[in-house]
């Protein structure tokens, strides 16, 4: 959906207001500065200039004063769409990957759970605060938020938005390195798996760009991972041996874990290197906890997906007792979860908690963060520092 609110937050994801401080702000409104400024602009000490707002064009579009382009609405939602290209795009924009991913409107269970529940945990959301999903996918995760009465924005560079979140949660196209809102339009933020997919650039440009959207007391929680691991990830990467030798004689899919890892750039190198980005962009890192799947591991990755294999070939045999072509075993597979799939699902959940809870203060790669904006003073002694 486009509510009102969200209209009047909206703002063309490449043009800057002159106004600013005394390095960032330029005498007048003129493209010229955009295209040639924009990063050395955005990313300005002071937190940067606001973006340009938008206003109704003579279409049924959304007209930028600066750049004069107008962004239209498709399907019900606005495209941000930066006309020139920001940087390499991601596999999640191809239509094709999403249908390998099964997206389904199943409630949140196992790891997307541990997750989202991580993510309250810690965002702690308040009633009526207006969030921001970065990169919200099929809107999952913006669903969960709105729950307990959180307003919820979600961006994606594609709009493969599950129905539901259609209805109930405001949506726009855009590309997160060029986020096309208004400064400190929102309470709170969140970025759940994906600035793996970025290159070292694209995550400082995400950075730069959450921190101009933060109020200045709104947080911004990370799900993401540094080129690190414990020494329990050898327990995790025996167990994916396993799995691999298992996908060899066809008893698991691998295919689909492979794809979903395909497009990784795993640009964080450190938990220090994503700490100097996130200085770098205006933001500190105020709490992290890592995330060890022990657990996960072994239920997961291993026994659920060797229920499936077998599930989707039961599904093929029936079909072919059926002979009904058009019921294929990945169609039985995307179907909603039966009630007695989600009550087992919710007590493995329980189970995958426990990684968090046992294990969330080991240094490994995987990890969430909560990450706040810097005040003016803090930003001076950064920068101040070699
Ligand atoms: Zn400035
Ligand atoms: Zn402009
Ligand atoms: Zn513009």
């Amino acid at each position: 959906m486009t509510s009102a609110s969200l209209l009047e937050r909206l703002a063309c994801p490449v043009c800057l207001e002159p106004s600013g401080c005394a390095s960032c702000s330029v005498a007048e409104r003129d493209h010229a500065q955009c295209l040639a400024r924009y990063s050395e602009r955005a990313a300005c000490g002071c937190g940067g200039p606001d973006k340009v707002p938008l206003r109704a064009s003579a279409g049924a579009g959304l007209e930028c004063p600066c750049c004069r382009r107008t962004y239209v609405l498709r399907d019900g939602v606005y495209d941000l769409t930066p006309q020139a290209s920001v940087g390499e795009s991601t596999l999640y924009a191809d239509h094709e990957f999403h249908e390998h991913l099964d997206v389904v409107d199943n409630p949140l269970l196992l790891s997307a759970r541990i997750k989202a529940d991580q993510m309250r945990r810690m965002l702690r959301p308040a009633a009526g605060d207006l969030l921001l999903d970065l990169g919200c996918g099929s809107g999952r995760f913006a669903l969960f938020a709105t729950e307990r009465g959180a307003r919820v924005v979600g961006l994606d560079l594609a709009p493969y938005f599950l129905p539901r979140a259609r209805a109930q949660v405001d949506l726009v196209v855009g590309d997160l390195r060029r986020l096309p809102f208004r400064k400190a339009a929102f309470a709170g933020a969140y970025c759940l798996d994906v600035l793996e997919h970025l290159d070292e650039q694209g995550v400082r440009d995400v950075l730069v760009e959450a921190r101009r959207m933060l109020q200045p007391s709104a947080r911004l929680f990370v799900y993401t991972h540094a080129m690190e691991s414990s020494a329990l990830a050898r327990f995790q990467r025996g167990v994916n041996h396993v799995a691999h030798w298992l996908g060899r004689y066809g008893l698991v899919n691998a295919e689909r874990e492979r794809l979903r890892k395909s497009d990784h750039r795993n640009a964080i190198r450190s938990h220090e290197h994503f700490a100097a980005l996130a200085g770098q962009a205006g933001l500190r890192v105020i709490e992290r906890r890592y995330y060890n799947v022990v657990f996960k591991a072994v239920i997961e990755d291993l026994l659920l997906r060797l229920y499936e294999q077998r599930r989707a070939a039961r599904g093929r045999n029936a079909t072919r007792a059926k002979s009904n072509a058009a019921e294929t075993a990945s169609g039985a597979a995307r179907r909603p979860y039966g009630r007695g799939a989600v009550v087992v699902g919710q007590l493995l959940t329980l189970l995958l908690q426990l990684d968090v809870q046992l294990f969330g203060r080991i240094r490994t790669g995987p990890f969430f963060g909560l990450l706040a904006p810097m005040s003016r003073d803090e930003r001076r002694q950064e920068g101040a520092q070699p």
